[in-house]
């Protein structure tokens, strides 16, 4: 019986629908020479550690149980047909938009790809070329332009492959101290940045909400600790102060710990500011375990006026972290800056690498001022882990509510460490110079009214007279035409749409293009 069919008009037929991506003439035309002097490690001998095995050829009685990790001439060539595939992604420039399509559709193209002997890994990735990959949005399209895009340079995604060949464990010292060692430079440079002390230290987690979540695990368990050495009560309920337009990761932390938000309305230009958290303070008093500051809120990227609500802290004394997911990457740039006066003062914050520090899905980094603090509320003890928790090095596990990860730091460190920080500024400069063009653009233009000025690379603006019918029918057109993904949103009711800018590749004619499909 056949249960699934897999006709190659099918594949032929889904190809036409989805065109993808041709890449560059010739994949495997010769690249310019490296400028570069050939790395030390391997420079001279012949490479010493990844000598290539010569495969051995297929054999009959090759044990199954071992053909998929074996080095043979099939595992060879499914490694040839992912890496060219890889090739072709990553160097490409005419990578479509690309739009989901129904389970139903994606059913009938895909067809049934698991069953007990395999469909080969040429079948499985044309499969994905074709049927799967064309049916997710490329979010690293410069039109790209909804939620928060992502826009990873070259050098970090293709070191991302090198992450997975090398089965890096990024948890302890003991087993990843090199991958450590460089994400730990990472994290001291972007700690530099934000202005905090040598001695900061944290760990590269899954994403924002994952490090909010363990920043305020950490800020309560360093409350819990005060209250239990000054000997006072127990607070019935523990609070956290933040801004009525934080970011939605910080009430679900608040759901998985149990604790009150107290939201704190900003001011109508969206920055929350110390004399409205002082009444919050004043409210609630010792149950205040934390204040959030955002540091670049996700719909309009306005900072929050951190100074003024870390000025609060000689008075109240609270743990401030400072959520900078998106926004805090634009201190890397001498025109943002300024608008993160008193970051510098955090007891924690966070930032997004796959935002908008162009590292691939998906890296938050996590930073103490005082690791310690961290380490106290998130290590794990088993017998089994005594050896690595008993000793001074540094396990990343440690410091967020995690034990196995990923080294997903890496990416940005090969990044970094390729391109230098300046290249970083330039690129976060150019976003924020392209959202005051396009802004004074939008206001120049009738019909149109931004919702408030920006303040860092997100623009949100009013077609007059939409409703939100209006505007999803537009954004839909958009899609569909594959010229961009600009989703609609709201703000205190109304409904509008936004342009987060994060990719230098995004240029102003493709925005006005985009403006002017709204007339
Ligand atoms: C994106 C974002 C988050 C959540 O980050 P994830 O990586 O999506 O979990 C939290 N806070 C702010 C301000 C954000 O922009």
């Amino acid at each position: 019986m056949r249960l699934w069919q897999h006709p190659l008009a099918d594949l032929a037929a889904a190809a036409s629908l989805v065109r993808p991506f041709s890449g560059p003439a010739g994949v495997h035309a010769p690249a310019p020479a490296p400028a570069d002097p050939p790395p030390r490690r391997h420079a001279a001998t012949p490479p010493r550690r990844h000598a290539a095995t010569p495969p051995r050829e297929d054999h009959p009685m090759e044990s199954q149980a071992t053909r998929m990790h074996a080095v043979t001439a099939e595992t060879a060539k499914i490694v040839d047909l992912v890496l060219d595939y890889s090739r072709r992604r990553i160097l490409a420039s005419d990578t479509p938009l690309d739009k989901p399509i129904s389970e139903f559709e994606l059913d009938r193209l895909a067809g049934r790809t698991i069953d007990e002997n395999g469909i080969g890994a040429r079948r499985a990735l044309a499969l994905f070329e074709h049927v799967l990959a064309p049916a997710c949005i490329t979010t690293d399209h410069p039109q790209y332009l909804s939620f928060i895009p992502t826009a990873p340079t070259k050098a970090a995604i293709a070191f991302d492959l090198v992450v997975s060949a090398s089965a890096l464990y990024g948890g302890s010292w003991l087993e990843g101290a090199g991958a450590v060692h460089a994400e730990n430079e990472v994290l001291a440079w972007l700690a530099n940045e934000f202005g905090l002390p040598s001695t900061a230290g944290g760990v590269f987690v899954q994403g924002g909400t994952l490090g909010n979540l363990s920043a305020l695990v950490a800020a309560r368990e360093q409350a819990r600790l005060t209250l239990r050495e000054a000997g006072t009560d127990h607070p019935g309920r523990w609070k956290v102060v933040c801004s009525a337009e934080a970011h939605s990761s910080i009430a679900s932390a608040a759901r998985v710990m149990d604790v009150d938000v107290v939201p704190v309305d900003p001011g109508p230009d969206g920055v929350l500011r110390g004399d409205a958290v002082r009444a919050a303070l004043e409210e609630h008093g010792a149950s205040v375990f934390a204040v959030v500051a955002t540091a670049g809120s996700t719909n309009f990227g306005i900072v929050d006026d951190v100074a003024s609500i870390a000025a609060l802290n000689d008075e109240f004394g609270f743990w401030l972290h400072v959520d900078g997911a998106y926004g805090l990457a634009a201190m890397l740039s001498p025109l943002a800056r300024d608008r993160f006066a008193g970051v510098e003062r955090a007891d924690s914050l966070i930032v997004d690498p796959h935002k908008w520090l162009f590292a691939p899905f998906d890296a938050c980094a996590l930073i103490y001022r005082d690791p310690e603090t961290g380490r106290r509320a998130h290590t794990q003890h088993a017998e089994y882990l005594d050896t690595l928790t008993e000793t001074s090095e540094w396990s990343p596990s440690d410091y967020a509510a995690h034990l196995t990860r990923r080294a997903r730091g890496l990416p940005l460190w090969f990044s970094l460490a390729t391109y230098g920080g300046a290249a970083y500024r330039d690129a976060i400069t150019g976003s924020l110079q392209l959202t005051q063009d396009i802004a004074r653009e939008i206001s120049s233009r009738d019909g149109v009214r931004l919702v408030r000025d920006p303040q860092l690379s997100v623009v949100v603006f009013e077609r007059e007279g939409w409703s939100r019918e209006d505007y999803a029918a537009w954004s839909a057109r958009l899609l569909d035409e594959q010229r961009a993904f600009v989703t609609p949103s709201s703000h205190a009711g109304r409904p509008n749409t936004r342009f987060a800018i994060v990719n230098p590749m995004t240029t102003f004619e493709q925005l006005v293009g985009i403006l002017d499909t709204m007339a």
